[in-house]
């Protein structure tokens, strides 16, 4: 039977894993071996995909991979009797013992050389903690697959010689997406001095399949068990002293948000880098088993290719392992002849045969075997956890059959309206307040020093009426992100792409999707970065192209402004029904993008449940406080001298005079160019053409430049119509520049001009249809 009929509570063991290419390598390096043991857990709500448990974690699957894994049901196993005894050891400190790090011996590296380290590991086994930990600096760190999508470097505290990079987290050296990627070429090419190792203790058998791995790389290596105080706290125990046996390499307890262990860690990783200690094992394919025919394999193919891989400077066993699995990058890397890759083909069926697994399967099989050792004689495993256990009641609620889907929209909508209706706008109120004051007081000022009239004008009416109406937004937009943070934080967001994965492949994406666009409601910039955590090409453009449609922060001051002056008293319905239109738009135009430019299927959606885990404040405290300052930075850069700029051409006339009658300004003359356009849709006024282009440097500029035009007598000018219709241009025309600059550094420079053009004709013609709709009403 295939692992699609397997009932929820059910176990079986795999007999075969189907299917072919990086997905299936995927599968396998997620531990989806023959033989291995899983159980389903549940369906999601719409009914695909599933969650099992294997080797401990939780992991996502659709029904159509699910299908092609074929089991055979088995009991639940009964859990092993331990080699380990559980009993405490204590772990010599550095040089104590002399086992790995002889004292006064070796061969240091030259002072003065920059010791490089590389953060590998898992996602969410803490990297990006530990990061912060080590270099004192203030990465966002989240709970979800993925949040680090960039490389960060930075210096060790008190260790001016150290370089350390956070990478992105990938399971194996096999990269299945395209943040995988940079994390692998990191190691392969850049070479660091040593690589340090995180490791999620409370999940060791998966993260130690990625460690094997690692030790193949011909690198220094030193593995950091992190999370050791959920791991005790739950009854785990570990025996450091025999996995660093069993390992090759020096192993240390840590707990990266507790900051425990950090100090040992960061003297052995010194050292091991300094003196340049290599793993002291690399051969983990065991003669004894199943005749030695993969040991016989390997060893016969690291012979053939030797000069090819020393020529290349690439690690000769991780080579020889992925020649085997039949990787293209490493093969044409090491430039192998016909011949060459004829015999070792031989050697590979041959071993197929003998071992009676697939090559892939075979590899990912060794490894297991040998991390199921290691665990078998190194780890007492804790009792299912506390957070486990917490874990599995609360998604009983927010992965629910019936209540999951409920559950997101409430709490969607407790976020919006505690944002704008509560929290944000109470803050609100308190900055404008604070901001007049300023305002009144500094007019008072420059009338008694009897300043400049037209300075005067420029600092009271130009930039304390432009910036201040953009900056009373600050309270409300950090006050969003940081109820995103928390969703994001707390492990909600992995299971939100859980539950909607269905839904989002009816448009041609997957679940994994979701997390870009929830982040676009706060801004498009880190939206668009987050895609590269989607395994597929097809779903990464697809993704961008439809973020922009989710309504970004910086477009909140528009809806407010315009509410207030012309639809007083039923702000939360229109600003609600701009962010569903923001929403619908996109999923029209995912419809005609699935039928035209991305046809094709949407790709498989294997993906880790992370436990709930309590957001950090300091974590949370560190984002909002980077969101704060990147949002000041703008007002006071990009919008205060956007708001000048208008100001000085809206006061003076092609001959640089001063002038009283706005009408003659410079302004008036370019933005008259674009008016034309602009008038099926009734906004064919200069001073909303000019305010929509300033808008195009920054969405928030668009209401600084209609305070500075308009003079604050905007609705004598203005009908409700053409306010709808301008809401709605607003909502959906190109994205600020920001935004296209992301887009063209993901992209390129053909798509973020497409972008912006296909953006504007979309809200021109959305503008069309709010100002036919609203005439046939007899409206406007
Ligand atoms: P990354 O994806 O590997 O960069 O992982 P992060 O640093 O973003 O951390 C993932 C989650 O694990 C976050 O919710 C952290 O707060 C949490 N975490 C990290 N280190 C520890 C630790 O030592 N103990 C516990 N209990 N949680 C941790
Ligand atoms: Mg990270």
């Amino acid at each position: 039977m295939t692992l699609r009929e397997l009932e929820p509570d059910k176990s079986a063991v795999i007999e075969s894993v189907g299917g072919d290419g990086a997905l299936r390598q995927h599968l396998l390096d997620m531990g989806m071996i023959p033989g291995a043991e899983l159980t389903v857990m549940k369906y999601a709500p719409m009914g695909d995909p599933m969650e099992i448990k294997i080797h401990g974690y939780e992991l996502t699957l659709r029904l159509a991979e699910a299908e092609q894994i074929v089991i055979r049901e088995a009991e639940k196993k009964q859990e092993k009797e331990s080699g380990f005894s559980g009993k405490h050891e204590a772990h010599p400190g550095l040089g104590e013992s002399g086992k790995f790090h002889p004292k006064g011996s070796g061969d240091p590296l030259p002072e003065g050389e920059i010791l490089t380290f590389a953060l590998v590991g898992n996602q969410n086994s803490g990297k990006t903690t530990l990061f912060n930990c080590l270099t004192g600096s203030n990465q966002h760190v989240g709970n979800f697959p993925g949040v680090t999508v960039d490389r960060k470097d930075g210096r060790i505290k008190g260790h001016p010689e150290t370089l350390i990079t956070d990478l992105p987290g990938i399971y194996s050296m096999s990269p299945y997406s395209s943040e995988e990627i940079v994390s692998r070429n990191f190691v392969l090419n850049e070479k660091p001095k040593a690589i340090i190792n995180i490791v999620d203790a409370t999940n060791i058998e998966r993260n130690l399949y990625l460690t094997m791995q690692l030790l193949e790389m011909d690198i220094p290596v030193v593995v950091a068990l992190n999370m050791m105080d959920e791991l005790t706290a739950n009854g785990g125990v570990i025996n450091v002293n025999m996995m660093e046996k069993l390992l090759g390499v020096p192993v240390v307890l840590i707990s990266a948000a507790k900051g425990a262990g950090i100090e040992e860690l960061v003297s052995h990783a010194v050292h091991i880098a300094r003196y340049q200690e290599k793993p002291l094992k690399q051969d983990f394919c065991d003669e004894s088993l199943y005749g030695g025919s993969v040991h016989r394999s390997i060893h016969a193919i690291i012979h053939l290719i030797q000069d090819h891989a020393v020529e290349k400077k690439m690690p000769l066993r991780f080579a020889a392992e992925k020649v085997i699995e039949g990787d293209e990058l490493v093969i044409s890397g090491l430039g192998l002849d016909r011949n060459e890759i004829e015999t070792m083909e031989h050697i590979v069926l041959q071993m197929e045969k003998e071992r009676g697994l697939d090559r892939s399967a075979a590899m990912a099989d060794m490894r297991f075997a040998y991390i199921e050792k290691v665990c078998d004689l190194a780890v007492k495993k804790p009792k299912e956890s506390r957070e486990r256990i917490r874990s599995e009641k609360i998604d009983r609620i927010l992965t629910g059959k019936y209540t999951a889907i409920p559950v997101f929209i409430a709490i969607m909508g407790l976020v919006f309206w505690l944002t704008f209706n509560v929290i944000g706008a109470w803050l609100q109120g308190l900055l404008e307040m604070g901001i007049d004051a300023l305002a009144s007081s500094t007019d008072r000022m420059l009338t008694n020093a009897n300043v400049n009239e037209a300075l005067h004008g420029l600092i009271i009416d130009g930039i304390f009426s432009g910036v201040g109406s953009v900056l009373s937004f600050l309270p409300i937009i950090v006050t969003l992100f940081f109820f995103l943070s928390l969703l994001e934080d707390s492990g909600y967001i992995a299971r939100v792409a859980f539950v909607m994965d269905k839904l989002l492949r009816k448009i041609g994406l997957s679940g994994r999707s979701i997390v870009p666009m929830l982040i676009g409601f706060g801004c498009t910039v880190p939206a668009v970065m987050a895609t590269r955590t989607l395994p597929s090409e097809r779903d990464r453009r697809m993704t961008i192209l439809l973020t922009p449609f989710m309504s970004c922060s910086a477009k909140l001051p528009i809806y407010a402004f315009f509410v207030s002056a012309f639809f007083p008293g039923r702000g939360w319905l229109i600003i609600t029904g701009l962010y569903l239109l923001g929403i619908v738009t996109g999923i029209l135009v995912a419809f005609l993008y699935r039928g035209t430019m991305f046809k094709g299927a949407a790709v498989p959606f294997v993906m880790e449940l992370p436990n709930y885990r309590m957001p950090g404040i300091k974590n949370v405290a560190q984002l909002l406080w980077e969101k704060a300052r990147d949002f000041l930075q703008r007002a006071f850069s990009v919008i205060l001298i956007a708001t000048i700029v208008v100001w000085l051409l809206k006061n003076f006339d092609l001959h640089l005079n001063l002038t009283a009658d706005s009408q003659n300004s410079i302004l008036a003359v370019i933005s008259g160019l674009i008016a034309p356009i602009m008038v099926p849709v009734g906004l064919g006024d200069w001073r909303i053409c000019t305010s929509l282009i300033c808008g195009i440097l920054a969405k928030e500029s668009v209401v600084s430049t209609m305070k500075i035009l308009f003079e604050n007598n905007a609705a004598s000018v203005l009908s409700p119509l053409s306010a709808a219709a301008l809401l709605v241009f607003s909502l959906l025309y190109t994205p600020c520049i920001a935004a296209v600059a992301s887009i063209r550094r993901e992209l390129g420079h053909k798509w973020a001009v497409s972008v912006v053009l296909w953006q504007c004709a979309v809200a021109w013609m959305a503008a069309l249809i709010v100002r036919l709709i609203g005439m046939l009403l007899g409206l406007g």
